[in-house]
């Protein structure tokens, strides 16, 4: 798709991968740049920055979304690209609090229903529009260290699917950004919770990342891997499900007995 002159809206955006999202689509002269996140503080001060237009919005939160796309549609007359961006990790397996399970669930899965429910009719009237999840890696090969992540991540990369498969013939473009480690405060306080370099070997500046994310828009592609790799460790997954599980052991005690 052509991005210039496009009305763009970011979540997550005061920080990370959001934040270099933003302003790479802001070199692409966009009609309006909407940021959107949680901390509005920092949201207002990247939108300053861009020449944007800051929203602080909970995205884990219908009515808070429902009302971003109202105010940008009443404004603007429309949303061209939405890029649902904003997530959080969540550590551990099943013995991880309810609680956080529940975060994690309404963060990196709801909120992304939560935006395709209140931008698709827009879209769909229009036959145009472009929603880009980011999702991970995780949501393809899962995570050792990360069960609510990775499992979250594997549910939003389904829903992403879904919508690429049911609207994609009405005009909807749908790209999932499936990153390994990129060099953010998500990434720090990963290494720092785990003790455990793993992710930080091959992490991309999050500068390169939305480099990624505007070259796969160009080409409309549906998985944008910042790292190719992932691709071939995906390919071996679906050649041998149960070699590439024995492959994941391996890698994990490996990791473990590093850290000791
Ligand atoms: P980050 O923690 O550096 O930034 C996340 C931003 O999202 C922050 O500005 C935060 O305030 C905002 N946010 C968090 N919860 C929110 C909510 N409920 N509503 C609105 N905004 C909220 O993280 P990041 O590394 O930039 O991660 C961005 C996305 O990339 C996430 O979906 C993450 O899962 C994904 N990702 C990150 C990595 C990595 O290694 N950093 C790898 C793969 C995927």
């Amino acid at each position: 798709m052509e991005l210039t002159g496009r009305v763009i809206v970011v979540t997550g955006a005061a920080r990370g991968i959001g934040r270099a999202l933003a302003k790479r689509l802001a070199s692409e002269q966009p009609e309006a740049l909407i940021v959107a996140d949680i901390d509005g503080t920092g949201a207002a001060s990247l939108a300053k920055e861009v020449n944007g237009t800051s929203v602080q919005c909970d995205v884990s939160r219908e009515a808070d979304i429902e009302r971003l796309v109202h105010e940008v549609e009443s404004v603007h007359g429309r949303i061209d690209i939405f890029c649902s961006n904003a997530g959080i990790a969540v550590g551990g397996g099943p013995e991880a609090k309810d609680a956080d399970w529940q975060r994690i669930w309404e963060v990196n899965v709801m909120s992304h229903v939560y935006i395709a429910r209140h931008v698709l009719p827009g879209m769909l009237a229009r036959r145009e529009g472009y929603i880009v999840g980011t999702v991970s890696a995780a949501g393809l090969l899962n995570h050792f260290f990360a069960a609510p992540y990775g499992v979250t991540k594997a549910a939003a990369l389904s829903f992403f699917e879904w919508l690429a498969i049911v609207h994609g013939d009405e005009g909807i473009r749908v790209s999932c950004l499936c990153p390994q480690g990129v060099k953010t405060d998500m990434l720090a306080r990963e290494v720092s919770q785990l003790g455990i370099e793993f992710l930080t070997t091959g992490a991309l500046e999050p500068e390169a990342v939305a480099d990624a994310v505007v070259k796969g828009m160009g080409d409309e592609r549906f998985l944008i891997l910042p790292h190719p790799e992932v691709a071939e460790y995906f390919r071996r997954k679906a050649d041998d499900y149960d070699r590439w599980l024995r492959g994941m052991r391996r890698l994990r005690t490996s990791l473990l007995s590093s850290a000791r």
